[in-house]
């Protein structure tokens, strides 16, 4: 068996689309969706992040701000800006790029953002909505690892879903909108004694580890669906997932590729958050 791709680059075109078509709309009543990043420091794989962000918003006609500060920025000016950047009117999204120097509270700024404009969603305001159920910011990578699930009209309701990972940003709001949709939910980690045990029971398995291989053949079902988070690089410096690609897609029934697959669309579900920010000023 050979699996069938699920696209991320395909199905971010035509989520862009239809955002493009939005912000169109939007602008029509005197609003243009604004994105604000803020990039702290020289990090090269941020700096190419944040203009791939930027990028996505010229694409869709949103309005962006790329705010670059020295490595020296002090917590207390990166507060400042954040909360010049609540009250600007032109603004609907805050971004403020991950890591952050050593000397800078990632967490008391990611709570400086307003909860309105935390189009991230790693607000605890935003946690706690998606925890509860209730309206508010859903992260991106998760966020487009569900869109790439509904692209194929994966029903999950009945089915095991197990996720590899259980960060703040990728695993366990993974777990929780698969749970939403009525999935049985595992979340494996690093403590997980028999994790082929865990997956081979898998119908869906969301790998979000950071480690080349951590998901062979051998642990998947016969036509699962397999979704690839991890960003890795292999000996030969080439981009690869937490997925064996070749082995895996011999066995699933679905699976995402790295490049072109979840990267993506995460940096979609950023435009939609952003343009949903915005929509919101309309009711
Ligand atoms: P993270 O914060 O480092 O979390 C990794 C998780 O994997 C932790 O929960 C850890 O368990 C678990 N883990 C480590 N080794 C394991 C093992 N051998 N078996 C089972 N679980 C294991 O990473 P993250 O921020 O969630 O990101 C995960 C990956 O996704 C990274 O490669 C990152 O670059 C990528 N990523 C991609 C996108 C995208 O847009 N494509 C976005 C975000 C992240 P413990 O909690 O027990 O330590």
């Amino acid at each position: 068996m050979t699996a069938q791709l699920i696209d991320g680059n395909a199905l971010s075109r035509q989520l862009r689309a239809d955002v493009t078509a939005r912000v169109t709309a939007l602008k029509a009543h005197g609003i243009t969706p604004g994105l604000a990043v803020i990039l702290v420091g020289e990090n090269a794989a941020s700096q190419v992040y944040v203009r791939n962000k930027v990028k996505a918003c010229e694409d869709t006609g949103m309005h962006s701000v790329l705010e670059r500060w020295p490595a020296t920025l002090t917590e207390a000016d990166l507060l400042a800006r954040v909360e010049a950047l609540n009250l600007d009117a032109s603004i609907h999204g805050i971004l403020v790029q991950l890591p952050l120097p050593a000397h800078i509270d990632a967490q008391k700024v990611i709570e400086a953002i307003s909860p309105a404009k935390d189009v991230d969603g790693f607000h605890i305001a935003s946690a706690g909505a998606l925890m509860t159920g209730m309206p508010g910011f859903w992260p991106c990578t998760p966020y487009g690892c569900m869109k790439m699930l509904e692209s194929i009209g994966y029903e999950l309701k009945g089915k095991h879903a197990v996720v590899i990972g259980r960060s703040n940003i990728v695993g366990k709001p993974m777990a929780l909108m698969l749970l939403q949709q009525n999935a049985t939910v595992t979340i494996c980690h690093s403590g997980t004694p028999d994790l082929k045990a865990m997956t081979l029971q898998a119908d869906v398995v969301v790998a979000a580890v950071g480690k080349l291989n951590v998901l062979t053949a051998d642990m998947v079902k016969p036509g699962a669906v397999v979704i690839d988070v991890g960003m890795n690089r292999n000996d030969e410096g080439k981009l690869c997932g937490d997925v064996d690609f070749d082995g895996v897609k011999q066995v699933a029934g679905y699976i995402t590729p790295v490049p072109g697959g979840v990267g993506p669309m995460t940096i979609t579900m950023l435009m939609v958050n952003t343009l949903e920010s915005a929509e919101r000023l309309l009711g």
